[in-house]
């Protein structure tokens, strides 16, 4: 072996990105939990978290997306990948 590396795979549970306000603080703004696919999607990721921080409208739905969904009881379900 000549040389190595490695990095972390930022997997949510459900491996579907949270692009989202944070309810509990006020201001507070995620874009991360690419789950593998940073690269490809960044550029959508940062559409929708710029327009959800400028209040602009979502370029998407921004449901599936919510931070919230881990902690409101939504049922998890694994997404396509
Ligand atoms: C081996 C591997 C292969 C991959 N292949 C692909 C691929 O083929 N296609 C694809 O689309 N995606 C791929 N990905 C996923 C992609 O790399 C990530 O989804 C993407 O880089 C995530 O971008 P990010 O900006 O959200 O986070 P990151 O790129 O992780 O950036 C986060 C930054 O925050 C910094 N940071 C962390 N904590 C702090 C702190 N407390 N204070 C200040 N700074 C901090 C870190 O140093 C880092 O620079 C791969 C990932 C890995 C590991």
């Amino acid at each position: 072996i000549v040389s190595s590396w490695g990095g972390y795979i930022d997997f949510t549970p459900d491996a579907v990105p949270v692009i989202s306000a944070v309810d509990s603080i006020g201001g507070a703004f995620v874009a991360a939990g690419c789950s593998g696919h940073g690269f490809g999607a960044g550029p959508g990721i940062g559409h929708l978290a710029a327009d959800l921080v400028a209040g602009d409208a979502a370029i998407v739905d921004p449901a599936p997306f919510r931070l919230s969904r881990f902690a409101d009881r939504s049922k998890i379900e694994v997404g396509a990948f």
